[in-house]
């Protein structure tokens, strides 16, 4: 798509307005690309695996500062982020629509989730609770105390490109931990618009040492080098199961922390009452949009023989007329895939889909709104014979695969029997098979749903999916004990030694 926004030049003034320095973006050896018209937009400096050392180096310097501030001043920190996010919303949100495709209002969506973490980090710097616990010896106290972890790595994935980066930074921070930042590849600048943003904050701030946060922008090898280094405490990886294979076993390998937040193939079930408008409405949001590229997008959908007819009559008319364009001067409600190999593997689905017997409506590359350098389509529903071949995987594009059920219980084994574990929806209006749903017996997923879509989590829940999902947490609840070390103190304030279990070790 020609676009008749100059987008070179908006994300240049966006960036200088935005306080990141050209040396950053305007003369590097990494070209970006915006897949709204695929033109490129700047040149960034990256960082050589071998580089990668000095960094953790001098973050190890920054936490030995840093873990001695205290907690609720450390809190402060965020608070400021928080506002200085606020004061950023709009050009950062565009910056997300530039650099990711986003509609606008998932561009400021995303923002809105980076203030709202801040918020929720500032209140749980006056958190951090350790147990008291009952001993079993008498003169004796026993409490747990939470200390700061150390260096976190933090390894983003290009479809939140910033939302996720503050979901381990405001907790990482207030939990007493400097951070290195690796973004994606396809987008770093809005990494480096949040570490200018950030520098704000600390300018504000009097006691933050230097380095407490370092974007460093590179591929795999760079990645590579964070996840080995034996400095680091904690690396926090979002992206494919792919890369969760090949990080996981080297951080175990080392005994580091990981927090691993991957691929998901992220199933409903509509079940006979269920409320179809309301339903229609939340798989609509829940597959088409951000064009299929979130995590927790919904692929595949069980719906009742009873309803079946009815409800996929009524999604290809939805398919057949969202709208689709350039979401820095339409409306439209899908924007771009990111880039050629996701409109390729796009089509490769589809193809294995037919193979299978699938009957596909959409799909198709959107010429009026696509040209050669820039990838939109068309959304695709699927309606498939069985769950089998690409319904089994996770393909990054707005694929939803629909299959009819009969049995509810075969609904729900049907539902889990895939090997990503992250979001799931029931959509019905009887309480058994709802609470069932969420029961021990029903889905198997980190997040199970109840008449919403499997997209669009809050800030305030745990965040992270099971099995090849990778089996982190992020965000809210407890989530922030894995950026930090649990220590069990016993103290005697008695005038005797009694040992526990009634052990006896009398020296003269
Ligand atoms: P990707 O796996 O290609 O890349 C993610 C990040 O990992 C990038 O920064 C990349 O440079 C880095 N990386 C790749 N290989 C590495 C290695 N061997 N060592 C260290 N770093 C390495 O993913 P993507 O295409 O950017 O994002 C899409 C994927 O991310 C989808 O599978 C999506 O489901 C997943 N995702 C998951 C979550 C979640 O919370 N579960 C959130 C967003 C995206």
């Amino acid at each position: 798509m020609t676009s008749k926004v100059d987008v070179k030049n908006e994300t240049t003034s966006i960036l200088e307005r935005l306080g990141v320095p050209a040396t950053r973006w305007n003369d590097g050896d990494l070209p970006v690309h915006s897949p709204v018209d695929g033109g490129r937009i700047a040149d960034v400096a990256t960082t050589s695996a071998q580089e990668a050392a000095t960094v953790v180096d001098a973050a190890r310097t920054a936490f030995d500062a840093w873990r001695r501030v205290p907690a609720p001043r450390r809190g402060e920190l965020v608070r400021l982020l928080g506002e200085e996010l606020r004061a950023a919303k709009a050009d950062l949100g565009r910056l997300v629509s530039i650099e990711a495709g986003k509609i606008p209002s998932e561009g400021a969506g995303e923002v809105q989730e980076m203030i709202d973490i801040c918020d929720f980090a500032v209140g749980l710097s006056r958190q951090l609770y350790g147990l008291t616990i009952a001993t079993e010896r008498p003169g004796h106290r026993m409490m747990e105390t939470w200390h700061p972890l150390g260096v976190v790595g933090v390894i983003t994935a290009f479809n939140f490109p910033v939302a996720v980066w503050s979901w381990n930074t405001a907790l990482a921070i207030v939990c007493g931990n400097p951070v290195i930042w690796k973004p994606s590849e396809k987008t770093p600048l809005t990494a480096l618009a949040c570490e200018a943003i950030f520098r704000r904050a600390v300018e504000r701030f009097a006691d933050a040492p230097e380095n407490l946060l370092q974007v460093v922008v590179g591929e795999r090898a760079l990645g590579e080098a964070i996840v080995d280094n034996p400095a680091v405490a904690l690396v926090s990886a979002t992206g494919s199961t792919r890369m969760g294979r090949e990080v996981g076993p080297r951080l175990a390998a080392r005994f580091a922390r990981s927090i691993l937040e991957l691929g998901g193939n992220n199933g409903g079930i509509v079940c006979p009452s269920a409320d179809l408008d309301m339903t229609l409405r939340a798989v609509a949001f829940g597959a088409m949009g951000t064009a299929g590229q979130r995590c927790t997008t919904l692929r595949r959908l069980f719906v009742h023989e009873s309803i079946y007819d009815t409800l996929v009559a009524r999604l290809k008319k939805a398919y057949e007329s969202v709208s689709i364009g350039n979401p820095l001067e339409t409306s439209a409600l899908v924007g771009p895939l990111i880039d050629r190999g996701a409109f390729e593997a796009m089509g490769e689905a589809l193809d294995a889909a037919r193979a299978e017997g699938g009957t596909v409506t959409g799909g198709e590359r959107d010429e009026a709104a696509g040209d050669s350098a820039a990838y939109y389509v068309r959304p695709a529903v699927v309606e498939m014979p069985s769950q089998c071949g690409p319904v089994l995987e996770e393909t990054f594009a707005p694929i939803l695969y629909v299959m009819k059920y009969s049995d509810f219980d075969a609904a729900i084994r049907d539902h889990n029997a895939v090997a990503a574990g992250l979001s799931s929806s029931i959509f019905t209006r009887d309480m058994q098979e709802a609470e069932l749903f969420l029961s021990a017996e029903g889905s198997d997923c980190g997040i199970a749903n109840v008449n919403i879509g499997t997209s669009g989590a809050e800030i305030g829940g745990a965040f992270g999916g099971e099995k090849e999902t990778g089996g982190g947490r992020e965000s809210g609840s407890d989530a922030w004990k894995a950026y930090m070390r649990r220590a069990t103190n016993t103290v005697n304030f008695s005038t005797e030694l009694p040992l526990a279990q009634g052990v006896s070790f009398d020296i003269e």
